[in-house]
């Protein structure tokens, strides 16, 4: 397992630059001894890479085994870590390291003071990119820069570690990020960092008017570029597309729109490098989804000359024909569609095809002959002032056809001159074309907005860590799948779900607590606040409140269900004409509360309303005073709670129930009438903050209410 060997060291190229994963040929793995065990298959490989001349060493990750025998590709930083140069011999060797619990960054440049939350984009570039991490060595992070719309890139060393080691993994690990003390002279960095931030001030976008159609004019020095946003809130809600024209005055210019960031040659999605004045299209999809104040237009003047330009944005529901803007052979003078039926006694001139009269026909062939040639590639008669503009693109399958002074040598800079991607130093057959799809699709260093982190990343590399699932999912991105992929633990049930199902996840929890059955059934005594538990009693009252009514001698139905309308009766009356003595009662057919509706009633005329009210009762519930002021108020704060609100009652005295505190627990809550002490404190603060309480519990567990009444 310590068996050291030794390699060829190489500078990676792309796309993989970033991080410190290594390609090592597969031989590797045999002869260093390790078989892939099954518990080792899964176990995270780390190496050491250590070049003898410095003795310098690192520890770092593995990114294949593809790489021919007896070399080791690595990223550009790594050998300059090392000191070592491309093809020196380096020695490597397996090691087993600890996991990193912390790490502290030194900062070496000041761009990260621009960032948001730095601590953020370092643990997730750790994430990312990194297998290892090691005392001593740089680190550099790309981020998004929230004023420019640009990426930076952030400089760090590791300063400290720990476990106090000299390197750790970072693996399946979190790791707390913090930062070091500056260690170079502050006061200079400070100044350093003062004068980039002005000269990036420069760079950084300028809005364009806020009203659709306004010209702005730009005046621009050769070798010049400046960026401008299209402030969203000017874009109409139901408007996707962003067109931007450049009315080219002096010069030329070409122009890039992007709907995130400061646009480029090499970030946009859409360009115009055409010669004159020019347009793009964009679409401001992206731009609200990310929540984004502005999309960004830019241009670059084109040529030695200085350029004035007139900049003018209009919005509209869709893209317009992509094909109207193309010109194509306009001065070209041959015509195809012409009829072949010319006016009577006309001949078709053979020249330019044009109908002549015959009487000015033999002047006519002189003068077009002497001054049309017809182009010896498409045979399209040109005049002969304008035919040195007639261009065909040489490249062998390329159709262009130039018509225009300056368009030739564009079209050889843009569309057949090999260009890299500055994000991954790959290089394509062209800017405008192969560049573009590559920036736009698939270049691993091109931004992106995260749906899920909230936040402008690169993408990582499309061709790994995309499943059918995540494309399926409209996933576009590693980033992204990466950030799908992660768990968090859903607040309602606690389960662990993956990010991208956390919006389906919940609409089943949605689904089931619309669903749920009511939890409890109310007693039928309008009065109480207790539920029913088990069978209900004779006219679906709770035990407690069918107490008084209980008999327990064997009687026939019937003569049990005739006592039981006596014992209303009498019930009924006794409360209408005696009370139950409780000042707070609410029983609007009980004379002890200040509800009470019979007071112009004589003692028969109660006595009538109290044998309608005993009939009444298995239809219309029943009106029983309860020995418990609690008991009482709860049923009416549910019921104030339902008619607010459009909660059941049901759920609302549940609610009740459940955050019902016990300091505030009335005593006598289960007493029967008989024994009853009172609790006359009326606190109706200590009641507004159950009500609140319960509000709190009903938004969290009951279905939702239906319309307040
Ligand atoms: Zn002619
Ligand atoms: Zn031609
Ligand atoms: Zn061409
Ligand atoms: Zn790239
Ligand atoms: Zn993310
Ligand atoms: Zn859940
Ligand atoms: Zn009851
Ligand atoms: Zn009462």
């Amino acid at each position: 397992m310590s068996s050291r060997l030794a390699f060829t060291l190489t500078t990676a190229t792309a796309p993989w630059t970033e991080g410190d994963r290594i390609s090592l040929p597969a031989h590797i793995l045999e002869s260093l001894g390790t078989n892939a065990h099954d518990d080792e298959a899964s176990r995270v490989l780390t190496f050491n890479v250590m070049f003898p001349s410095t003795g310098q060493s690192l520890a770092c990750g593995v990114k294949d085994f593809a790489a021919d025998a007896d070399v080791v590709l690595a990223p550009a930083w790594i050998l300059s870590a090392l000191g070592a140069a491309d093809g020196d011999t380096v020695e490597v060797r397996i090691v087993d390291l600890p996991k990193a619990t912390a790490v502290k960054l030194r900062a070496t440049d000041l761009t990260y003071l621009e960032l948001p939350d730095i601590r953020a984009v370092l643990e997730s570039a750790l994430r990312d990119h990194f297998t290892c991490i090691n005392r001593g060595m740089p680190l550099r992070v790309r981020a998004f820069l929230p004023g420019e719309h640009v990426m930076a890139t952030c400089s760090f060393v590791v300063a400290d570690l720990t476990p106090r080691v000299n390197a750790c993994t970072v693996i399946n690990t979190d790791v707390e990020v913090d930062l070091a003390p500056l260690e170079a002279d502050p006061v200079k960095l400070h100044a350093m960092h003062a004068e980039w931030k002005r000269h990036r001030a420069d760079l950084a976008p300028k809005p364009l008017p806020t009203t659709a159609g306004q010209h702005h004019r730009v005046t621009l020095d050769p070798g010049q570029a400046a960026s401008f946003a299209v402030e969203m809130k000017a874009v109409p809600e139901t408007h996707g597309v962003v067109r931007v024209a450049a009315e080219v005055g002096e010069g030329d210019c070409n122009l890039y729109a992007h709907p995130l960031l400061r646009a480029s040659l090499q970030d946009n999605t859409a360009l115009d490098v055409t010669v004159g004045s020019k347009a793009v299209e964009m679409d401001v999809a992206p731009a609200r989804a990310a929540d984004a104040a502005q999309v960004f237009v830019t241009i670059e003047v084109d040529g030695d000359a200085p350029c004035v330009v007139d900049l003018v944005w209009t919005s509209s529901e869709a893209s317009s024909d992509p094909s109207s803007g193309a010109a194509n052979g306009s001065d070209a003078m041959a015509v195809d569609d012409e009829p072949d039926e010319g006016p009577y006694g006309h001949t078709k001139c053979p020249t330019c095809q044009k109908w002549i009269s015959a009487g000015a026909y033999p002047l006519h062939q002189i003068h077009c002959a002497r001054n049309t040639v017809a182009c010896s590639t498409c045979g399209a008669v040109l005049l002969r002032t304008r035919a040195k503009d007639h261009w065909h693109c040489p490249e062998p399958r390329c159709t262009f056809v130039a018509l225009h002074p300056g368009e030739p040598d564009k079209h050889l800079r843009f569309w057949h001159t090999p260009t890299a991607c500055s994000g991954c130093d790959a290089t394509f057959s062209n800017a405008a074309g192969t560049l573009q799809t590559h920036r736009r699709a698939h270049c691993p260093a091109r931004i992106i907005y995260c749906r899920y982190c909230h936040t402008y990343a690169p993408a990582g590399p499309s061709d790994d860590g995309l499943s059918a699932a995540d494309r399926l999912a409209g996933l576009t991105s590693a980033h992204e799948a990466a950030c799908a992929a992660r768990t968090v633990d859903c607040r309602t049930c606690g389960r662990p779900v993956a990010r991208r199902d956390v919006a389906v996840h919940m609409q089943l929890h949605a689904a089931a607590k619309r669903n749920q059955p009511k939890p409890l059934t109310l007693c039928r005594n309008w009065v109480c606040g207790r539920p029913v538990v088990g069978t209900p009693a004779p006219g679906a009252i709770c035990l407690t409140c069918f107490a008084p009514f209980y008999s327990s001698r064997a009687a026939s139905p019937r003569e049990e269900a005739a006592a039981l309308v006596r014992k209303r009766v009498q019930r009924y009356f006794q409360q209408a004409t005696v009370g139950c003595g409780h000042a707070w009662c609410g029983n609007k057919y009980c004379c002890s509360s200040p509800k009470f509706e019979w007071t112009d009633l004589d003692a028969t005329g109660k006595a009538i309303q109290c044998m309608q009210l005993a009939k009444a009762a298995p239809v219309d519930g029943m009106w029983l005073c309860v020995a418990s002021q609690r008991i009482q108020d709860r049923r009416s704060m549910a019921q104030d709670l339902a008619a607010a609100h459009g909660w059941d009652v049901e759920w609302c005295l549940e609610a009740l129930i459940k955050t019902e505190q016990d300091d505030e627990t009335d005593a006598s809550d289960d007493d029967d009438d008989a024994g009853g002490a009172n609790d006359d404190r009326q606190d109706v603060q200590a009641q507004v903050r159950w009500m609140s309480r319960a509000v709190d519990w009903l938004l969290k567990l009951a279905p939702p209410p239906k319309a307040a009444s």
